[in-house]
């Protein structure tokens, strides 16, 4: 991949590395149609919803503690600001720590997008700066300023020196990706455009770039990197513009998810030589344990991870075992970002829980270093197949599924999907927690939340005997790969 700084518009995953939002057929199908070259995606007649990539990109930079992001569109496009608010507010909190993080929205009129509003983002942006000294401004664009052509480059190179604070333009018109993901991708950009700075001279520290979500498993971390004499800096919820500017120095960059940390590990390793690490992810025992491995491989602490995954297994392994006796057998259906979708398959396969159907809300064929995502190669390796779709959480997909295959389960990370699956009568357990199944711990109270949904059922029967659901019989009758191919 080559990385380019020198301009703030990134192009999109369907560009770049060739993902699709729409797809029906088997996991190994897919991966043979994206290493030969034919996958092209479907296309839908209908679409039951999808998510802006603004949402995704601009939560992301406004975690970033102190900073404000100017997005410039019209006041609809705003209602990002509410997930920003959260970030930065509740979950500096949570943390014990105060964030300033301003959201402010342009508020672009009819008349602006006709004769357009350059110098009002001009003057909005010094008064932001005047009354709140943020640390960093980030400058958005939406759908209505790319339409019309608003040129956020130029008016950040006006103020530049007036403003006297890191400043760049973010490129977040909406229209521009199906993928809700390439937002992450334009945030880590614009991090790294502006913020990351080239290590200081003979400067190499300990520290592990680590991109998550939430950093709920932030102490937890902090202990197992401890005993390999690692530190973790989170990105990007509470990370400080200070911090950020260092990532350049650290040892490796890893993530929770690679749909989340593909682009910034990547662009550390190819423009700083700050390795990233490349391993399937930290859900369940094997994933888990070959993501430290890898950890210790790159980072020269094998013999550390070694013995801290021994004195693990004698605690968790024959726990874990006993739990397994009750699950095999089991039946499941998935519908998580692709990150997910494929690394929970794996977890489910290791517990003995059989995957009748996985959904994966897009795919990536193939990472910014052109190999296919580690997750996918896995299952792949290891002969595992099943029925899988790719579907941007298009929910009456996912029932039409359901009602055809019957699973004793359905997993998701997006809790409106799961909430249709239990008036269908299908238990389902909510992914929330980006660390639900992480480590040996967390994996053994995974597999024991998935017994407790599935040995009392009376709540989903209750309340699909009680629900009336929009879905038609004709609806149900359908095959979902027919409807996508006479779709194409
Ligand atoms: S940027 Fe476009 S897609 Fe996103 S919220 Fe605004 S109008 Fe909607």
């Amino acid at each position: 991949m080559a990385i380019n700084f020198n301009n703030s518009n990134i192009a999109t995953r369907e560009n770049r590395i060739g993902s699709i939002t729409g797809y029906v057929g088997t996991l190994k199908d897919l991966a043979n149609q994206s290493q030969c070259g034919t996958l092209k995606g479907c296309s839908r007649c209908f679409s039951q919803s999808s998510t802006c990539l603004s949402s995704c990109g601009l939560s992301q930079l406004a975690a970033i503690r102190d900073v404000a992001v100017i997005h410039h569109g019209p006041a609809g496009c705003s209602v990002a600001g509410s997930s920003a608010y959260y970030m930065s507010k509740v979950m500096a909190k949570k943390r014990g720590v105060t964030s300033d993080t301003i959201y402010v929205g342009t508020d672009m009129n009819e008349n602006d997008t006709i004769f357009g509003s350059t110098e009002s983002l001009r003057k909005i942006i010094l008064e932001v700066n005047r009354r709140y000294a943020p640390k960093a401004i980030f400058v958005s664009s939406s759908c209505a300023t790319g339409i019309i052509g608003e040129d956020i480059d130029s008016t950040v190179e006006e103020v530049r020196e007036e403003v006297d604070t890191p400043i760049v333009a973010v490129h977040c018109e909406g229209f521009k990706s199906r993928i809700w993901a390439t937002g992450f991708d334009i945030a880590d950009h614009a991090v790294l455009q502006e913020i990351v700075q080239p290590p200081r001279e003979g400067v190499k520290t300990n520290k592990i770039n680590f991109k998550n979500f939430f950093e709920s498993a932030r102490p937890e971390i902090i202990d197992i990197f401890s005993k390999l004499d690692l530190e973790p800096v989170f990105l990007y919820c509470n990370s400080t513009v200070e911090e950020l500017s260092h990532l350049s120095e650290s040892i490796a960059t890893t993530c929770i998810c690679g749909t989340l940390g593909n682009y910034l590990g990547n662009a550390l390793e190819e423009k700083y030589g700050v390795p990233y690490v490349r391993s399937i992810n930290q859900c369940g025992i094997r994933g888990f344990e070959a993501w430290l491995r890898e950890i210790g491989r790159v980072t020269g602490r094998s013999d550390k991870v070694e013995q801290y995954i021994e004195e693990q297994r004698v605690i968790y392994l024959p726990q874990i075992e006993e739990v397994k006796k009750e699950l095999k057998g089991l039946t499941a259906v998935i519908g998580m970002g692709p990150g997910y979708t494929f690394e929970v398959s794996r977890v489910l396969d290791e517990l003995g829980i059989k995957v009748v159907w996985a959904l994966a809300w897009h795919y990536d064929k193939k990472y910014e270093n052109g190999d296919v995502p580690p997750s996918m190669k896995y299952l792949l390796d290891n002969d595992i197949d099943f029925e899988a779709s790719v579907a941007d959480q298009q929910n009456y997909e996912v029932m039409n599924i359901l009602n055809q295959y019957r699973p004793d389960m359905y997993l998701s990370r997006h809790p409106g999907s799961t909430v249709w699956a239990i008036k269908n009568g299908t238990p389902a357990i909510y992914v929330a927690d980006e660390y639900m199944i992480f480590g040996y711990q967390h994996t053994l109270e995974f597999a024991k939340t998935i017994l407790d949904a599935i040995r009392n059922r009376s709540f989903e029967k209750n309340l699909a005997k009680r629900s009336k659901l929009p879905y038609t019989d004709w609806w149900y009758s359908q095959r979902v790969d027919k409807f996508l191919e006479e779709a194409k």
